[in-house]
């Protein structure tokens, strides 16, 4: 197996179809309603594994967005090519932009003090544009929080 030292922050575009009620382990169970959810994640360290297993649909479950991708389609990746700790950061502007909802709070924060780095928008927004339309690794900068 090939060794992968790449580090960076990603958002994960998903789309639900139909609303879905989902246990989310041990955070609970959440109606999540149709439509897009933007979820930002980092690692550290092998970040191109850490995309690939996010695309696997036979794994144990472990994270929390684990279970929210096995009911719905992830549509896009944008990645942020970063040492930087700015996850939370990224996960602040996907949370300010128009129509941000949050639907399972918790979700994807244990470890730091965001409400979720899960956000949720009855409509994808616009101001996302057309690099969160295209499928999978395109870059982006994220300016610093
Ligand atoms: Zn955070």
């Amino acid at each position: 197996m090939s060794q992968e030292h790449t580090a960076g922050v990603y958002h994960l575009i998903l789309r639900l179809p139909e609303a879905r009620a989902l246990r989310i382990g041990r955070l609970g169970r959440f109606t999540f309603p149709a439509g897009c959810y933007v979820y930002t994640g980092s690692a550290m360290n092998g970040l191109e594994r850490r995309l690939h297993r996010h695309r696997r649909h036979c794994k144990r479950l472990w994270w929390h967005i684990d279970h929210l991708l096995r009911a719905a389609e992830l549509e896009g990746t944008v990645v942020i090519p970063t040492r930087r700790k700015i996850e939370c950061g990224c996960n602040r502007q996907v949370l300010a932009l128009p129509g941000a909802e949050v639907i399972a709070p918790g979700f994807g924060s244990s470890d730091c003090r965001c409400r979720t780095h899960l956000v949720y928008f009855a409509q994808r927004p616009e101001s996302l544009g057309a690099r969160m339309a295209l499928p999978l690794l395109t870059a982006r900068r994220c300016p610093q929080a």
